[in-house]
């Protein structure tokens, strides 16, 4: 976008920690997070499930107490050999992985095993606490069918709001597709999440994402003394990207090819923008 340009405009991921705290104590299953372990993976395997349903997401009490019942029945079908002591995570490569110090058996296992079948579970207890190579086997297969549901459910999902307190993106962005594009301009829009940092030194406007095709605003701009021609000319900049794409010259990566700077000074207020922007860039910063 416009020239100061760094800035994380939607915030961290804020990661749903797994099972993290020492609940308090329970009868028989220990419930601590434990790393880091070495890991036995099961490595991945390919999916083969062509559909599969999509659940909500839990919330942190639901998953802890997934987690809880899930290292309860581990060690009871193990008995009294091992004291089961189970991590949950999201990690996407190793899916289960294990350690026996006996009469400690640490168990990291992927979220996805929290909904696992009875069969399943007492799989995990004979790989885990047992060694049983046809219990690795039929880990594998349980992997490959739940992993659909995880591609098909990424665990942030983005919900693209274009309707602001002042400025609805998406009427501007039609407004601006048939008056600049001839409507040929495919895209979605949004505000960007505030995210809470006051002290920045960047601030980026806007950013376009090729991929998915979606542009969004940072949510400074969604404000009574914003005008209006400022909000449009940064929706014009990022549809710009869709198509101009940024070119590699001489191994260099153009964001703003010389096609997509003649294009922008196009735009009706164009010089209007910019100074808007060098007049305003001190206020932008600090919301
Ligand atoms: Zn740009």
């Amino acid at each position: 976008m416009l020239a100061p340009r760094q800035l994380d405009l939607f915030g961290k991921a804020r990661a749903v920690s797994p099972v993290a705290q020492p609940p308090r104590p329970v009868p028989v299953p220990v419930l601590v997070p434990v790393q880091p372990l070495v890991p036995e993976p099961v490595p991945a395997p390919a999916p083969r499930v062509p559909h599969v349903a999509v659940p909500p997401l839990p919330t942190r009490q639901q998953t802890l107490a997934r987690a809880r019942a899930l290292a309860t029945q581990i060690a009871a079908i193990l008995g009294s050999e091992f004291k089961v002591l189970l991590t949950v995570h999201d990690n996407r490569s190793t899916m289960i992985s294990f350690r026996r110090q006996p009469p400690l058996l640490k168990i990291r296992a992927h979220h996805m095993f929290l909904d696992a079948p009875p069969e399943v579970i007492r799989s995990i207890a004979e790989y885990a606490g047992q060694g049983k190579p046809a219990a690795g086997a039929a880990l594998d297969d349980y992997i490959a069918h739940q992993q659909v549901l995880i591609r098909a459910f990424p665990r942030k999902p983005t919900a693209l709001e274009s309707r602001g307190e002042c400025f609805d993106l998406q009427v501007l962005l039609e407004e601006i597709n048939v008056a600049h594009f001839e409507g040929k301009v495919e895209a979605r829009i949004g505000w960007g999440r505030q995210t809470g940092k006051r002290r920045r030194k960047s601030i980026r406007l806007g950013v376009y994402d090729h991929k998915a095709r979606e542009i969004r605003l940072h949510p400074a701009l969604d404000r009574p003394d914003v005008p209006r021609f400022f909000v449009e000319f940064i929706v014009f900049h990022e549809m710009l990207h869709q198509l101009f794409p940024s070119a590699r010259d001489t191994g260099r990566h153009v964001h703003h090819p010389r096609a997509f700077r003649e294009r922008e000074r196009s735009f009706p207020k164009y010089d209007a923008a910019m100074a808007w922007e060098r007049q305003h860039l001190q206020e932008l910063l600090r919301r």
